[in-house]
């Protein structure tokens, strides 16, 4: 069976947010400002549409008044994809931004590492102040409802889930957290999410600051790394350049590959 090349886009549903720039890179530019903007991914190829991530819920989004928010689902819509009619979502980790909007996709698959489920959903540590800051307690209850549900799958490690696509287990940025190598016309594509915020890290070698492990998140630099066909072919989560710098499908929306 031939092994199908996906296309990858890049859907904007908010920003550009300003942040620090020691927030986006580690002990770097202390007094300077730079701009991310939040995405969701999406892959399509072989008659599939698969998303990375679910972007943030709708409510959220709007009382935190972030810059240009769009509820995922308008936003995915740009590219005529219904999200109550996704059957592929792929989680990368468990923060706000990433896995907010998961009840937007009522009938999809949801893949996620076991270990980032268990640790946001089981482990006490992840109640306390650092951890509840950068999450979404509702939609992880909600997710925890799913446990031993078809839908739910909690892969652990390296894993094909559907031909041409391999999550893998990528951690540093969270316990668990995974990306996502894709069979594209150019080769192996990695949608790195969080492991880096920004082209720049997968560069300079430094990642951002939002940190749980460093030692893990330098392994799993090179792990990608060796593991994409070229450099250009590793996306990283938060970078404004995602949208700048490729061709515009649609408002907001740019094709990587
Ligand atoms: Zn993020």
């Amino acid at each position: 069976m031939d092994i199908p090349t996906y296309e990858i886009y890049a859907i904007k549903y908010a920003g550009p947010l300003i942040r620090p720039g020691c927030m986006v890179n580690w002990f770097q530019d202390v007094d300077k400002n730079v701009h991310v903007n939040y995405y969701i991914f999406a892959l399509r190829g072989g008659g599939e549409t698969i998303l990375v991530d679910a972007g943030m819920d709708p409510k959220l989004g709007k009382e935190r008044n972030l810059t240009a928010f769009v509820n995922p689902a308008e936003a995915l819509k740009r590219i005529d994809i219904v999200a109550e009619k996704v059957k592929h979502v792929v989680i990368t980790h468990i923060h706000v931004d990433h896995i907010g909007g998961i009840k937007l996709f009522p009938r999809a698959t949801i893949y996620l590492q076991e270990k980032e489920f268990n640790f946001w959903i089981k482990n006490p540590i992840a109640q306390r102040a650092p951890f509840l800051q950068v999450t979404d307690p509702a939609a992880n209850r909600y997710v925890g409802t799913l446990e031993g549900k078809k839908r739910l799958h909690l892969v652990r490690g390296d894993k094909k889930i559907l031909p041409g696509i391999e999550v893998l287990l990528a951690p540093g940025h969270t316990i668990g957290h995974q990306a996502v190598a894709v069979n594209t016309a150019k080769g192996t594509a990695i949608v790195g999410s969080d492991l880096a915020h920004t082209f720049s890290s997968y560069r300079t070698d430094i990642p951002s600051a939002i940190i749980t492990d460093m030692v893990a998140w330098m392994k799993s630099f090179d792990k990608v790394r060796a593991k994409v066909s070229s450099p250009d072919l590793l996306f990283p989560g938060h970078d404004p350049a995602l949208l700048d710098n490729y061709p515009m499908v649609a408002e907001d929306v740019s094709r990587l590959v």
